[in-house]
């Protein structure tokens, strides 16, 4: 069998597996345009969180997310005011990667690790990549927190508006096509709308400064409510997304 028709024989099975719904095939190596390459975080919201443009305006996208998390551990605004964490979570996946996801905050497993989503939810995130026929290392995933909360709770407004703008930088420099936001807090932060359910804003694109947003449930919500009704309403949003990628 050709390895494009393997490909999609194996993405038809494991996606009906992991979401339980039908699969609709990608075209091998769709192409994805390419993301903007002049980003830069030279912006009044990148300042005030005391990035310095002049570090992070010139390199490789790679290059200036490093200096970006330079900056964020040699400020580390969060110890003093968050205790208990080990690592810091900054990043997972590829600069120039079309797709971003972005999550609440690390866990224990991500934490331990200073890897974004490794835990089970990280594993059904992983499922979820892999059945829109992509792989982590081509996605690029972020938190609005960069440290663990205490007790995995809830990030609080304050901790939201310490870490998102080193997030917001984050969106800047990879410039994606097409923002995925995982669960409400993240929704939430990136649509600016602290009032609607995540039943009201999934399921349709939404607009970050000219980027589609397209939030789903979070997969750790998904875990603890694995209703095919859920499965397929998370499957359909990223399909959306896929059809996005494509056009
Ligand atoms: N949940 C999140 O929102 N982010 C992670 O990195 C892990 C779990």
């Amino acid at each position: 069998m050709a390895d494009d028709t393997m490909r999609a024989a194996r993405q038809f099975v494991e996606t009906s597996a992991l979401m339980g719904v039908d699969f609709v095939p990608v075209a091998p190596h769709a192409p994805v345009s390419e993301a903007p390459t002049d980003a830069t975080i030279d912006t009044p919201v990148a300042r005030a969180a005391g990035v310095a443009p002049q570090t992070n305006s010139g390199g490789t996208k790679r290059e200036r997310l490093d200096a970006l998390r330079a900056r964020y551990e040699a400020k580390a605004p969060l110890p003093g005011v968050m205790p208990g964490w080990n690592n810091l979570v900054f990043e997972d996946g590829d600069p120039d990667a079309a797709l971003m996801f972005i999550g609440e905050a690390p866990g224990a497993d991500e934490d331990a690790s200073g890897v974004p989503f490794v835990g089970k939810a990280g594993h059904k995130l992983t499922e979820m990549i892999v059945a829109m026929g992509l792989s982590r290392e081509t996605v690029y995933i972020a938190n609005v927190l960069k440290v663990r909360p205490p007790d995995n709770r809830t990030p609080t407004p304050d901790e939201i508006a310490m870490d998102g703008p080193w997030l917001r930088a984050q969106i800047e420099i990879v410039s994606p096509r097409i923002i995925v936001t995982l669960g409400r807090p993240a929704s939430q932060f990136i649509l600016d709308d602290t009032s609607s359910s995540m039943g009201q804003m999934r399921g349709s694109f939404h607009d970050y400064n000219g980027i589609p947003v397209m939030p789903t449930y979070h997969p750790a919500y998904l875990l603890r409510a694995y209703t095919p009704e859920n499965r397929k309403k998370v499957w359909s949003d990223l399909q959306q997304v896929m059809q996005r990628l494509r056009g």
